[in-house]
């Protein structure tokens, strides 16, 4: 098993494109039917201070012949990072490595793997484990997101189809036509696609993807994928098995912990909106919950103080540890709407004439003390932001059901072009 990371840097490259290479070098060797399974992408920890974009690691298990064999393997990916990637700024990329007679994962490898994608880990930490292990790192604080990678084990799991191009040709624009008819004939086996007119698979950076096409359905990705691949003259493409919008980063813990997603629940007592439309809610008169405008959530909150809520989102410590919405759902709606009664002699309408609980019938003028009538909103939902809005691990609403399906999905003939 041979995970790397920390390849891309300010100006380009992208630690996919690295693995993409890797593979199409096996290819011109013959070796294609080595590799287990499809490469995996796998998300780390969204809130940590060190990444560039979107924490992204790889890693592919291959079957070796022998140990000299799987060696080879590690120093072709090594001379491949070498002459790919430029160590400018923070880049510091590393390999991690496992030779091994078994493929099951090692729990402590698993256990390193799910800590890097919901915590911030050490250095010092990844070769411990790797130590207890017997994987060997190489290089810099890029080991710690390739050696996380090597525990990822697909429970619910997701695919890419990823595409590449050109670095220095112009980006072409992607039709949102064509992506909405694929959207429309692949659902619900590919996901985040487009959002009204919003082309979503294409990135903007200066890196070396042409798109992605994300789906719990290897084959529906890759139809879709291969069209579009055509079409917009990539140069070549591959699938991924990926932990994106598995949700898997959600660390479920409720206390306000810096650069973790965490789970709050608690009454909203407070809610404001500032000038640039962003909210600000306070749960139980005292943490602090922000979702920003552009999650096209504040509607739903607005209105809501009172309202039992659970939100989820990720710590960010400026001081006072706010939490910045992913989600939210409505537990209990404390709402109440309190109505006049109809008049008891000719079915009126009722106002208040002014006495404390008299009431006035506005079409006979009947007056007495009746019960108001309390009507409780009842009104839960489950608040998650725009399309355009979601990052690469957390979980689309329409994934709701599908958990899992990828691992009963077979690997398709053809994978990488
Ligand atoms: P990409 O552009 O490929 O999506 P990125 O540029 O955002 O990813 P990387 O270049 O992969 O990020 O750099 C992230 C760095 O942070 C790597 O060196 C990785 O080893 C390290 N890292 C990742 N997750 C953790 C974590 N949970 N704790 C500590 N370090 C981490």
């Amino acid at each position: 098993m041979i995970g790397i990371d920390d390849t891309d840097w300010e100006g380009g490259g992208c630690t996919t494109y690295v693995m993409y290479s890797f593979v199409k070098y096996l290819i011109k060797d013959g070796l294609i039917n080595n590799i287990v399974g499809l490469p995996r992408l796998t998300r780390l920890n969204p809130y940590v201070p060190f990444k560039t974009r979107g924490n992204a690691s790889l890693s592919i298990i291959i079957n070796a012949k022998s140990e000299n064999d799987a060696t080879d393997y590690v120093e072709l990916m090594n001379s491949l990072i070498d002459q790919m990637v430029k160590r400018v700024g923070k880049t510091s990329p590393g390999i991690a490595y496992v030779i091994s007679d078994s493929i099951n994962v090692d729990e402590r490898l698993a256990w390193f793997y799910r800590k890097s994608v919901r915590d911030v880990v050490t250095l010092d930490l990844a070769q411990r484990v790797a130590n207890k292990i017997n994987a060997r790192l190489m290089g810099g604080r890029g080991v710690i997101g390739a050696l996380a990678s090597l525990g990822f084990v697909p429970i619910d799991a997701t695919y890419e189809f990823i595409a590449y191009r050109l670095e220095d040709e112009e980006r072409p624009i992607i039709d949102p036509s064509d992506v909405k008819i694929w959207d429309r004939v692949t659902n619900p086996f590919t996901f985040l696609n487009i959002y009204e007119d919003q082309v979503l698979i294409e990135p903007h950076g200066p890196d070396p993807v042409l798109f992605g096409i994300r789906g719990d359905s290897p084959h529906h990705v890759l139809a879709m994928g291969n069209y579009l691949a055509n079409k917009y003259n990539a140069v070549g493409w591959i699938i991924y098995i990926t932990n994106q919008g598995t949700d898997e980063h959600r660390s479920h813990v409720n206390e306000p912990i810096p650069y973790r997603n965490i789970d709050l629940m608690g009454i909203i007592t407070d809610i404001m909106f500032n000038e640039r439309g962003h909210t600000q809610a306070i749960l139980d008169e005292k943490q602090r919950v922000m979702a920003y405008r552009h999650l096209g959530i504040s509607r739903e909150l607005a209105d809501c103080i009172g309202c039992l809520v659970q939100a989820w989102g990720g710590v960010k410590p400026n001081g006072n540890s706010s939490l910045y919405i992913e989600g939210m759902r409505v537990l209990h709606d404390r709402h109440i709407e309190v109505k006049n009664p109809r008049c008891p002699v000719c079915g009126g309408p009722m106002e208040s004439a002014g006495r404390s609980g008299l009431l006035r019938c506005k079409r006979c003028g009947f007056q007495d003390k009746l019960p108001r009538i309390l009507m409780p909103r009842n009104r839960w939902f489950l608040a998650s932001p725009r399309a355009s809005e979601y990052r690469h691990l957390m979980k689309p609403s329409e994934r709701v059901g599908l958990e899992g399906l990828a691992l009963y999905m077979p690997k398709p003939f053809l994978w990488v072009y």
